[in-house]
């Protein structure tokens, strides 16, 4: 490893191996390389927001109440998220896409643009990988669809399998749904099923081993997330937040954790190997620690929300109107040497552990986790 893997990246030119051309910029950007940063990194991997709307309410996302939605006219149309998602790839370097939200299965052409994209070829040749994360209610009725339009792999957050804690939790009496759209996302192929959990104290944060035993022996792969300051209601605080280091502690009351030898790459989740990779040797277990062990250092993102707005981190305060750009007649070109600009201004972390730290405007459901 060349550089800094956790925490903070250093000042640098050029990614090993991809030396962009220099070029006479006045900010030293390179004229034609994908989607670099000042400080050498290549985002390759796209996070699309497909709606802000969700049919669930995570606490530690929105509001019981809901948001006020954006209106319909701000958002992307179907074609233009896809012409986007071409740029990406054709241009940009994108190699992986995946659709979030809100809640992404709320989204009627949710179908025909994993279709169109799975159509796209990255300059390898092959078709860039999509993923969809997702809360997976009415996925039992759609997974096989999505399959058959190329998507390859799902997410499904998931915190508790206590049915009230379930309610509690988001608002909605629906674990059998999650439930049945998990089986079906299996049965697709849809694998390996990831699942996303977050831990609240005192609400579930009792729950890490049972979770794990339950997903290892489903077959699916669990993931801890540190519970982030981008719920809308500004809830967040860091005295309460349940820490990477007490989750893994939790789960070595009942498992055997050891370190994972795979290579993490630019996955923000750090794996370990439950009880030595089970008898089949892929057993597993995730922790992405964004806030106690920031991995922005080996960050590999670019995201785009479901009004056209691009952003180079969740946590970025300012963003670039691609909507505009679009609906006012841009070219392919310009798209592209826009999203570049944007990218090179990227920052080198998010600093939530900072003091300094200030929340953006956006909340997570608005912006696509
Ligand atoms: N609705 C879909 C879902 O829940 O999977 C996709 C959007 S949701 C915003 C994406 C992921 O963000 C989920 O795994 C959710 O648990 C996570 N998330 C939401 N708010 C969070 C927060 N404040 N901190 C950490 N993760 C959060
Ligand atoms: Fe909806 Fe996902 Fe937010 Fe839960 S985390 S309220 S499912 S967008």
């Amino acid at each position: 490893v060349s550089h800094v893997v956790l925490g903070m990246p250093g000042l640098r030119r050029g990614a090993p191996g991809t030396t962009p051309a220099p070029s006479g910029r006045p900010d030293g950007r390179p004229d034609d390389a994908g989607l670099v940063d000042r400080f050498g990194r290549h985002a390759t991997d796209l996070r699309v927001s497909l709606t802000d709307r969700c049919n669930l309410r995570c606490s530690y996302c929105m509001p019981e109440q809901g948001l006020d939605w954006m209106p319909d006219e701000r958002l992307l149309t179907d074609d233009e998220i896809v012409r986007l998602v071409r740029v990406a790839v054709d241009r940009l370097g994108v190699r992986e896409v995946r659709f979030t939200g809100g809640e992404p299965l709320l989204r009627k052409g949710l179908e025909r643009i994993v279709e169109q994209t799975t159509a796209l070829r990255t300059a390898d040749g092959v078709p860039p990988q999509t993923a969809l994360t997702t809360n997976a209610l009415g996925l039992a009725r759609r997974a096989a669809a999505l399959a058959a339009a190329g998507l390859a792999r799902v997410n499904v957050s998931l915190d508790t399998i206590d049915r009230e804690r379930f309610a509690r939790i988001t608002h909605r009496d629906r674990l059998p749904d999650v439930l049945a759209g998990l089986a079906a996302a299996d049965a697709a192929g849809l694998t390996p099923v990831k699942i996303n959990a977050v831990l609240l104290r005192g609400v579930n944060d009792d729950e890490a081993p049972a979770l794990l035993r339950w997903a290892v022996d489903a077959g699916y792969e669990l993931r801890f997330i540190e519970q982030m300051p981008l719920d809308a209601q500004g809830g967040w605080e860091r005295s309460t937040m349940v820490t990477a280091q007490e989750i893994l502690a939790s789960l070595r009351t009942a498992f055997e954790l050891t370190p994972d030898p795979a290579a993490r790459g630019g996955s923000p989740a750090e794996t370990w190997l439950v009880d030595g990779g089970g008898p089949d040797g892929r057993r597993r277990v995730g922790v992405i620690a964004s806030v106690t062990r920031p991995f922005c250092g080996d960050c590999d993102r670019t995201r785009l929300t479901a009004d056209g707005q691009l952003r180079d981190c969740l946590f970025a305060r300012g963003e670039t109107d691609l909507r505009a750009l679009l609906r006012s007649g841009a070219s392919d070109d310009e798209l592209a040497d826009a999203w570049r600009g944007a990218m090179w201004a990227k920052e080198a972390g998010h600093g939530i552990d900072d003091p300094s730290f200030l929340q953006p405007v956006r909340p997570m459901s608005a912006i696509g986790g």
